[in-house]
């Protein structure tokens, strides 16, 4: 019987991916849904190739545009919709729509699928308590796509073990800047913040990988997936983005995960889990563990990674004033409206906000509640810098 399945932000860099594995094995796939924001002629095209009946095209705009076009396929233009396209649960769904926007969407499939790959880190770092208890009411299973939150969840077959480890280190590459004095950071342009050395993925997430917001975040996404607290998670400088963690026992024994620097594997293996097809292709790569460079962060060259500092033990809204902070930031210096040097200064002093900080006593109960915070945080930085 063919896998059902459903991509969320299929357009994207990872809802791509998704697309380019499964086109070796289209057969064994019925994709009942594909979803994008404004890129409308991609998701039609991926439509007709995989003979998708349902597309949520979430951009007024071009959701018009499609329906004028009066095709035999359903089009919604929100998410409202789910149960009349999922019939009955579907065997996976990816989670790949870019930033806080991921949330609800993601929230919303749970129920219709046996099994679901999360991408989307802002539904992780802002929502976890919610998430879990709607996969565990709907016996949902879960795998983080995250290539670092992959490798260890891979590395820890049976969850009990985690209770046996004493550290974690998530690598990071140390992004575009790594290597540039610090000197030069006043002169970075947004070109330079979104060339990513290493991995290919959209602009905003290649911003957060310049500035090593993206490390704060899979700190904290780690935090929530594997339920430690932020002392146990360490961030390693690692160029080569070969190793993507390291997980150290307290029995004395240490597991490193490494793979090639292709988000293609963490996403293979959250659909197919046993299936070999990277067996042909990927050999291990001697030269590069022969090679393996890991070093601590530079906080005075990346301060935003002091962030972890502050972020409460108990999960809380806090985390939704983070990722909102830093998505309205990230918004405006790809609007050219601050540069990259003013970013840890402008991040620091705003979460510093008495109204922002009351938020770390408070534990999310719903979605929506997220949803209004971010536009009110989104609101009062932007009424600031615009
Ligand atoms: P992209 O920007 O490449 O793609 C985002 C996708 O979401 C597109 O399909 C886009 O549609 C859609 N989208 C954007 N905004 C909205 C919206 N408001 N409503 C509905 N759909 C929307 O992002 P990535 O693929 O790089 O990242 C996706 C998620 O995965 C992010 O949360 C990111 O942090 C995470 N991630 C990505 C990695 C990577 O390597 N790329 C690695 C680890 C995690 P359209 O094309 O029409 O704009
Ligand atoms: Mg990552």
């Amino acid at each position: 019987m063919k896998k059902k399945i459903a991509i969320f932000g299929s357009t994207g860099s990872i809802g791509k991916s998704l697309i380019e594995i499964i086109k070796h094995d289209k057969n064994n796939f019925e994709i009942i849904l594909l979803t994008a924001n404004k890129n409308y002629s991609k998701l039609l095209n991926q439509a007709k190739i995989y003979k998708v009946k349902n597309l949520i095209i979430t951009d007024k705009k071009s959701y018009e545009i499609v329906k004028k076009k009066k095709l035999k396929i359903n089009i919604y233009n929100n998410f409202d919709n789910l149960n009349k396209i999922f019939k009955n649960k579907i065997d996976y769904v990816m989670s790949a729509i870019s930033g806080i926007d991921g949330l609800s969407p993601t929230f919303q499939s749970i129920k219709y699928t046996k099994k679901i790959g999360i991408a989307n880190k802002e539904s992780i770092i802002c929502a976890w308590n919610i998430l879990k208890k709607e996969l565990n009411k709907n016996n949902t299973k879960f795998i983080p796509v995250d290539s670092e939150h992959f490798s260890i969840w891979s590395a820890l077959p049976n969850k009990k073990i985690i209770n046996n480890v004493d550290e974690i280190f998530i690598t990071a590459s140390g992004g575009p800047f790594y290597k540039l004095p610090i000197s030069k950071f006043s002169k970075i342009t947004i070109k330079d913040a979104t060339s990513h050395p290493n991995w290919k993925m959209g602009k905003k997430i290649s911003v957060d990988s310049s500035t090593m917001m993206n490390k704060v975040f899979e700190v904290i996404e780690a935090k929530n997936i594997f339920n430690l607290p932020i002392s146990k998670l360490k961030i390693l400088i690692h160029p080569e983005s070969y190793l993507h963690a390291i997980i150290k026992f307290k029995n004395g024994l240490s597991k490193m995960i490494v793979h090639e620097t292709d988000m293609k594997i963490p996403i293979f293996n959250s659909i197919y889990e046993n299936k070999e097809y990277y067996k042909k292709i990927s050999k291990l790569n001697l030269n590069k563990l022969n090679n393996l460079n890991l070093k601590k962060p530079n906080l005075k060259k990346f301060p935003l990674i002091k962030i972890l500092q502050i972020i409460p033990e108990k999960f809380s809204l806090y985390e939704t004033i983070l990722v909102s902070t830093n998505d309205t930031l990230v918004e405006l210096f790809l609007k050219n409206k601050i540069n990259f040097i003013s970013f840890p200064k402008v991040f620091e002093s705003l979460i510093k906000l008495k109204e922002f900080k009351k938020y770390k006593n408070k534990v999310p109960t719903k979605i929506d509640q997220i949803i209004k915070l971010n536009k009110l945080v989104q609101l009062n930085i932007k009424s600031i810098y615009t």
